[in-house]
């Protein structure tokens, strides 16, 4: 878990009740770091108060950031295609980012992901807390490093432990995996594929969790 540090605190802007619709409606309003100003609004975590599995990746993405929700874009697709192939209903599930706002610098005309910061990622923190204390999910899956070393610790390394369950305070389960948009950005086709299987076969190994 990320150390608080001397920059501000999402906890700051905490509702008195701790339920999904008080924390995603004042979270709307956090200003706990910068990113604030360079997002166009929060997204916050979306899925059934009682997800079994909860996804975690690191930030929105361009088209989250304009829509509101997470894992919409590209690798959202890719997400709900994996979830379905491995026999994963998105309904049981609740997905969030550890990150709420989308960082970007401009490249041209276009918005380029920019990986968040410690200070960014421990500002941002107590509202990933909040979602797994209010949802209790049963599994908690890390979907790239940024996720993966938040909730399991800064020497967590996705290309070696990924699809392993881990012993956590968090969940009775917790793994991680790679983000799906690291499968898109593969250099090819035949990795592409490759990557994908490895994908799917993770999450096949949750699947045998939660079912
Ligand atoms: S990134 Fe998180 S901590 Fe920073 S302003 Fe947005 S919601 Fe608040």
């Amino acid at each position: 878990m990320p150390r608080k540090t001397s920059q501000g605190s999402a906890e700051e802007f905490f509702p008195d009740k701790l339920s999904l619709p008080a924390l995603r409606s004042a979270a709307a309003d956090c200003k706990a770091c910068d990113l604030w100003k360079r997002g166009t609004q929060t997204v916050f975590g979306e899925g059934t108060r009682r997800a079994i599995a909860m996804f975690v990746g690191e930030q929105p993405g361009n088209e989250e950031d304009l829509t509101g929700k997470p894992f919409v874009g590209p690798a959202g697709g890719l997400f709900n295609k994996a979830l379905e192939e491995a026999g994963i209903d998105r309904r049981q599930t609740f997905v969030t980012n550890v990150v709420k706002h989308f960082k970007w610098e401009p490249r041209g005309k276009r918005r380029i992901h920019k990986k968040p910061n410690a200070q960014e990622i421990s500002a941002c923190h107590p509202w990933l807390e909040a979602e797994i204390a209010v949802v209790k999910p049963k599994v908690i899956v890390a979907l790239g490093a940024t996720a993966a070393q938040t909730l399991l610790g800064p020497k967590f390394r996705v290309t070696k432990q990924r699809g392993e369950f881990f012993e956590s305070t968090l969940a009775p389960y917790v793994m991680a995996t790679v983000h799906p948009s690291s499968i898109l950005r593969a250099p090819d086709d035949e990795t592409r594929r490759l990557e994908y299987r490895r994908f799917v076969d993770d999450l096949k190994k949750l699947a045998r969790v939660i079912t």
